[in-house]
């Protein structure tokens, strides 16, 4: 999301605008989701129970929507998504949001394993230094 979205998105919950909760909306894209572990790890220097409390405060407010992941984690996304289904990065865990292949959209969750676009990059990089 960009800052203006977060911005207007926590205005609309009437939560307070607190530095944490925008860098954690920041992270939110439609074709992303999250464990609240990565969360933590991309944010740095916020506590996990913080992160934990604003993931729950957004979801309540329907800002996001959790479902579960094949390791059975919760996944955090933005909310109000019609069915989609996941790829997981094998290398960096990232999660992305990709139209579902199938035609029937009940009743299913597909997550397919691939290499992301940034571990990619790093690896061509490597490569490129050996
Ligand atoms: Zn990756
Ligand atoms: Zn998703
Ligand atoms: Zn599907």
């Amino acid at each position: 999301m960009t800052k203006d979205a977060t911005e207007k998105t926590l205005q609309q919950t009437g939560l307070r605008k607190t530095a944490d909760r925008l860098r954690l909306l920041e992270l939110f894209d439609p074709d992303r989701a999250w464990t609240a572990d990565r969360l933590f790890v991309k944010l740095g220097d916020v506590n996990l129970s913080t992160v934990y409390r604003n993931l729950t405060a957004l979801t309540e407010r329907n800002i996001l929507c959790s479902t579960v992941g094949h390791d059975g984690k919760a996944l955090y996304e933005l909310a109000e998504r019609s069915h989609h289904a996941h790829t997981v990065c094998r290398d960096c865990g990232q999660v992305g949001c990709i139209p579902c292949p199938l035609k029937d959209s009940s009743d299913h969750l597909l997550e397919f394993f691939e290499t992301c676009e940034a571990c990619l990059a790093k690896r061509r990089r490597l490569n490129r230094k050996a």
